[in-house]
């Protein structure tokens, strides 16, 4: 059946896994070396399943494969409108998977299984055909140039790309890069996290029955530095999408330059600030902090952890909050009635405590969680730390875990300083009444989403990435095509003699 289950634990239903090898022109093959590492599930540690650990040679054989099928296939010389067609294919095919595709990313995440169905999935599809459409649509200008010249521009596809992903979010991270890039034309070496290999290999399967020609999405599962960094250094990879952390960010750009200068399109951490003004609806603003820090187990990038709320409404919002993080249900992500699942891996979990432990270290004040929430898996109670100052490690690096920071300001200016107080730029959540104040701080804080009353509030037709050492590149929206795509200018004399 499509939505194949292996076996039930007290009603929840576990999916079959069904690909597990590498996949490389079109099919699925072992690892040259023949090795294998280990999925686990978050829940509980347990193995889900061995999945064939690629590595430099495996790269090799995924990026000639793509090279190949970009130099000599069909996929960059067909019209934008029948690539469109077979995205619109490949989108209506993971619709009919929905409930499986979410079950996977439950069990190899621990993300919610309701907010797969609802959410995650669903926006994959979203992001397709919204890819799909604007394939057709890519152009470029004519220019009139001097009286003796006319030219115009042509924007080709970039070429091979390499696509190095981070396990918070598999099948979005996996659609806002791979999608914009097949409409582009471009061909492409998907590289998974390690911790979430299996729906990336159900879209590799999915993808070839829609009709994407062999070697235009190869996925090759493996570790960073070794399959990623093998894709980052490849002579023949013309570009990198990355989404993780700056200091990995950091190592492929490194790479990328002291191999053949390939473009990256780094999307990297974020350490994002709300600011509550003490004019803010503080019934609204305390469940979308809450929202902002504790959503997906806080592994979020952009995830509001660090809170500044104005003196005169602090108290209140304090105890608000406190209550609000101790109203999360954490338990079994296939289990509806939670709503807060495991970090992904035993590191993330371990990382998560740790930090944790240097908030009180650091004379934080813990008043609410900071511990395991259950004897096995790595479910984290929703934690919230107060007393924090701009210098303590927990207010400046990125914790990847439901850990929020709240401090008090007081002016306007002090709010919008400590909100810039940061290597990051990536989002940044405002909480006001005042058109005027939020206009200010709106164009005062350096990050490249602003959220006015509001959080996470995605719209796919909206760009969305990083100032400073939250990256360089922009995602979603018409802006990401320019990450796969390259300017010719074509010029030629207005006059044959
Ligand atoms: P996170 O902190 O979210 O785990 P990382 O930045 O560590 O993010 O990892 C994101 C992705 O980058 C993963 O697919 C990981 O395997 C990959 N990666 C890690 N190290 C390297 C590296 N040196 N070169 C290329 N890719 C890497």
């Amino acid at each position: 059946s499509g939505n194949g289950a292996k076996g039930t634990n007290g009603g929840i239903v576990v999916p079959e896994i069904k690909f597990t090898k590498l996949f490389i022109n079109g099919e699925f093959v072992d690892s040259v070396s023949g090795s294998t590492f280990e999925t686990r599930d978050p829940r509980n540690g347990d193995v889900i399943a061995n999945i064939a650990e690629g590595d430099k040679e495996d790269v090799d054989l995924a990026v000639k494969a793509a090279r190949e099928a970009f130099d000599h296939g069909k996929w960059p010389r067909m019209s934008g409108y029948e690539r469109g067609r077979i995205m619109m294919k490949f989108a209506d095919l993971i619709e009919a998977f929905i409930e499986e595709l979410a079950a996977l990313d439950t069990l190899d995440a621990g993300k919610l299984l309701s907010m797969g169905k609802a959410v995650d999935i669903p926006a994959a599809v979203h992001i397709i055909r919204y890819y799909a459409g604007a394939a057709d649509k890519i152009h470029g200008y004519t220019l009139k140039l001097s009286s003796e010249l006319q030219g115009y521009t042509l924007k080709e596809p970039i070429g091979v790309v390499g696509v190095i992903i981070p396990w918070n979010f598999p099948t979005t991270m996996f659609f806002l890069k791979v999608s914009p890039a097949l409409a582009a034309g471009c061909t492409m070496v998907v590289k998974p996290a390690e911790q979430t290999p299996l729906s990336a290999l159900y879209y590799a399967h999915l993808a070839k029955l829609a009709g994407v020609p062999d070697g235009v999405i190869n996925v090759v599962p493996g570790f960073g530095p070794t399959a990623g960094a093998a894709l980052s250094s490849h002579m023949d990879v013309d570009s990198v999408a990355f989404t993780g952390s700056a200091e990995i960010g950091r190592a492929i750009m490194e790479s990328a330059a002291k191999s053949n200068l390939k473009n990256v399109s780094p999307e990297l951490g974020g350490k994002s600030p709300m600011i509550v003004f003490d004019d803010a609806d503080v019934d609204m603003a305390v469940s979308l902090n809450s929202l902002a820090v504790f959503f997906n187990k806080g592994e979020v990038c952009v995830a509001g952890s660090r809170v500044y709320v104005q003196e005169g409404i602090y108290d209140e919002f304090v105890k608000r909050a406190v209550e609000a993080a101790r109203s999360w249900k954490v338990g079994d992500p296939f289990d509806q009635s939670r709503n807060m699942g495991p970090q992904v891996d035993k590191d993330q979990f371990e990382s998560v405590l740790k930090y944790i432990e240097h908030g009180k270290s650091e004379g934080a004040t813990l008043l609410t969680g900071g511990k395991p929430a259950a004897d096995k898996g790595y479910y984290i109670e929703p934690t919230i730390f107060v007393d924090v100052t701009e210098d303590m490690k927990i207010a400046q690096e990125e914790i990847f875990g439901p850990v929020m920071s709240l401090m008090k300001f007081k002016t306007v200016e002090e709010g919008i300083d400590c909100a810039n107080n940061t290597k990051y730029g990536l989002a940044a959540g405002i909480l006001s009444q005042d058109l005027d104040l939020i206009n200010t701080v709106s164009r005062s804080i350096k990050a490249g989403i602003i959220w006015v009353n509001c959080y996470f509030g995605f719209d796919l037709d909206c760009p969305y990435g990083g100032y400073k050492m939250s990256g360089n590149c922009r995602e979603s929206g018409m802006d990401a095509l320019d990450n796969y795509l390259q300017t010719k200018s074509v010029v030629m004399p207005l006059h044959n003699s």
